[in-house]
């Protein structure tokens, strides 16, 4: 085939409250006994108000996921190993959370019927068997992982998706009332991984009609919030969901760039967030994308954002490299980001140099 053939997400439901049409939404696809498994980010533990709402019925269980690192290789398969002990199958996996949470449900569902290590699937199409039901639920708009075709995450050699046909949700639950209460710094940070996919995308040698459609709704949205409104609202919320989806549909045709080339370095090494690390890189690369690095600059100060500095200023040599090598590895993102010949302009010492920048 010449062209990439990308799965959608099949079913999506949006509105404010949508979140209570759940249980209608789940319920044909029971099977028997079999559970349905909430996987809930565990900083709504004691939010009554969301948790009160999940509509358990039989053996149906809430597992709580701490999200102080980003999703494991080896965290996955836990929970895997711990559900098919505990249950044998289930009906389902529901991720309720930020880009952390959806992920780990995608790649746990897909994991309940693909053998061995998730670490074994880190990369393009390795994923062979379709995995469990499973719906996304997102409580923070940005990575787009609600819509994507990968499933982020570190393995005892890379922080790599696991990208396959089989990875997409089979039902997302977009309900814009949920990320009302993110905390302003990470709802910035999430929504900047947004804006730096429409930037990445927009201006990579790869934009294609396609993209370019979903990337410029998605930007001009992302603006809308970041820029011109001077407080966080209802609207606000609505419109970063959406600018979410568009983003994520903009690099499914596309790809990112150079801000994310960098950031998995730092992810790697030092254990940074997407979006806070994303945010970092961006702050720095006026010589790639000047119009977004300054609007970025410009939302930076209206939403009063402190971004980390110096998070480089005491790595060893062999830090340096390790990032180096994990950013160079990825070469669609640099052949996106600079053309074919990437490798003449971006060489190790200029990443370096970069690096110590930060
Ligand atoms: P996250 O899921 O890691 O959550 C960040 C923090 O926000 C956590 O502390 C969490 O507890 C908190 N949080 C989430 N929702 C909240 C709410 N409504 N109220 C209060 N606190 C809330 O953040 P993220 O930026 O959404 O996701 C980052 C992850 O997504 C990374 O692991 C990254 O690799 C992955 N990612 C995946 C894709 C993809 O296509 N699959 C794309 C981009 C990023
Ligand atoms: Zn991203």
């Amino acid at each position: 085939m010449n062209f990439r053939n990308f799965p959608m997400v099949p079913r999506v439901i949006y509105g404010r409250g949508s979140f209570d049409d759940l249980h209608e939404i789940i319920a044909p696809k029971r099977k028997g006994d079999a559970p349905f498994i909430f996987f809930v980010d565990e900083v709504f533990a004691t939010r009554d108000n969301l948790i009160r709402r999940i509509p358990l019925q039989g053996n149906d269980k809430i597992i709580f996921i701490n999200t102080t690192d980003e999703p494991k290789t080896k965290q996955v398969d836990a929970l895997r190993d711990a559900l098919k002990a505990e249950f044998g199958g289930v009906s389902g996996i529901i991720g309720i959370g930020g880009g952390s949470i959806m992920d780990t449900a995608k790649a746990v569902g897909l994991m309940m019927t693909n053998e061995g290590s998730s670490a074994q699937y880190q990369g393009w199409d390795l994923i062979k068997t379709q995995g469990v039901y499973r719906v996304g639920i997102p409580t923070l708009s940005g990575t787009g992982a609600e819509v994507s075709r990968t499933a982020v995450l570190t393995g005892p050699e890379k922080k790599l998706g696991l990208n396959s046909d089989y990875t997409t949700f089979d039902q997302v639950v977009l309900d814009p009332s949920l990320t009302k209460d993110a905390p302003n710094d990470q709802r910035f940070f999430t929504g900047m991984d947004c804006y730096i996919h429409c930037i990445e995308s927009l201006n990579g040698t790869y934009l294609n009609a396609f993209s370019k459609s979903y990337g410029e709704k998605s930007e001009e949205m992302c603006e809308q919030v970041f820029l011109r409104k001077n407080v966080w609202d209802d609207e606000s919320d609505e419109a970063l969901m959406m600018a979410s989806w568009h983003g994520g549909m903009s690099i499914a045709y596309s790809q990112v760039g150079v801000a994310h080339a960098v950031s998995y370095g730092l992810a790697f090494v030092l254990g940074t967030h997407h979006g806070i690390g994303n945010s970092i890189v961006f702050n720095y690369l006026e010589e790639y994308y000047p119009s977004g690095v300054e609007k970025f600059h410009e939302m930076v100060r209206k939403w009063h954002i402190d971004l980390p500095k110096g998070i480089c200023a005491h790595c060893t040599d062999e830090q340096f490299n390790t990032m180096i090598n994990v950013s160079l590895g990825m070469a669609p993102l640099w052949e996106n980001a600079l053309g074919k010949n990437w490798r003449n302009s971006m060489t190790p010492e200029k990443l370096r140099a970069l690096y110590e920048r930060m």
